[in-house]
């Protein structure tokens, strides 16, 4: 393969979907990991393994990178991107909607770190997006454990940054603000939903995907020794 592998997970919809066709165009081979497997295979994408994979279960998500390295190679880049926002009046939240984001949001974002982390500091080489968001830098109103869990994504990259720099392994930690995905959907308070689409209308809507997705692929392709530690991306309109 004359490009590495990029492993992207949250590869069904919105930033990942973007991300896979992005880093295809480029010319990387992929591995896709979601649970709509469907989803994946209608993109049609050359040089693509797709694989129904929860982040939250540890050894199926290593078992994929497994398959794909011993087709494609050495992963050399991972978009560690598959998260749910159940944004909510903590007040009144279903408990388990703080279990799921804990454990897809922090939780699956660890596992594919295991996956990967070894690997790329014996090779000295190697690239890790982390997706966090803005509201991994500040809270707002009803992000709460959403809120948490990309602080948490922003904590855990701030560390490993510093544990790979000595081996040339990047660690960028991505923060959009608001996306044009399918990322509300997974709102399950009609309060918090309203008020949020009110916010969105008013600074004329979210930016796309797609540029959140050739702002991962610039980074990626500068030099190795150029690291854009972090990329905050918003619509321009998006205040605070
Ligand atoms: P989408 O809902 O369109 O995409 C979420 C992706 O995550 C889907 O592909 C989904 O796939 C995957 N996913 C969710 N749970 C799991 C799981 N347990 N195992 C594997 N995959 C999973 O939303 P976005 O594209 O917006 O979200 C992508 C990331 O961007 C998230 O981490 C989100 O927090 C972050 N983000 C989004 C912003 C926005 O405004 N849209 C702003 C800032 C950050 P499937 O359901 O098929 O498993």
């Amino acid at each position: 393969m004359a490009h590495p592998l990029t492993v992207i997970t949250g590869a069904s919809s919105g930033i990942g979907e973007a991300a896979a066709l992005a880093f295809s165009a480029a010319g990387h081979p992929l591995l896709m990991l979601a649970r709509r497997l469907e989803r994946m295979e209608a993109l049609d994408l050359p040089n693509a393994l797709c694989r129904a994979v929860d982040v939250r279960d540890r050894a199926a998500v290593a078992l994929a990178v497994a398959e794909a390295e011993a087709r494609f190679g050495p992963v050399d880049c991972v978009i560690n991107n598959a998260g749910v926002a159940h944004l909510a009046n903590v007040l009144e939240q279903d408990p388990l909607e703080w279990d799921d984001m804990i454990a897809v949001n922090a939780g699956g974002v660890m596992n594919v770190l295991h996956a990967v982390m070894k690997g790329m500091s014996q090779r000295r080489h190697g690239t890790i997006i982390n997706m966090s968001s803005i509201a991994g830098r500040k809270m707002y109103p009803d992000h709460t454990v959403y809120g948490g869990t990309k602080y948490f994504v922003h904590a855990v990259s701030e560390s490993i940054r510093g544990k790979l720099a000595p081996y040339d392994v990047r660690v960028i930690v991505i923060a959009p603000g608001i996306v044009e995905t399918e990322v509300l959907d997974h709102v399950t308070d009609p309060k918090t939903l309203r008020a949020y689409q009110e916010n969105k209308r008013k600074i004329g809507g979210g930016i796309s995907a797609d540029h959140v997705a050739a702002s991962m692929l610039f980074a990626y392709q500068l030099p190795q020794n150029v690291l854009i530690q972090e990329i905050c991306i918003t619509p321009t309109r998006q205040q605070y």
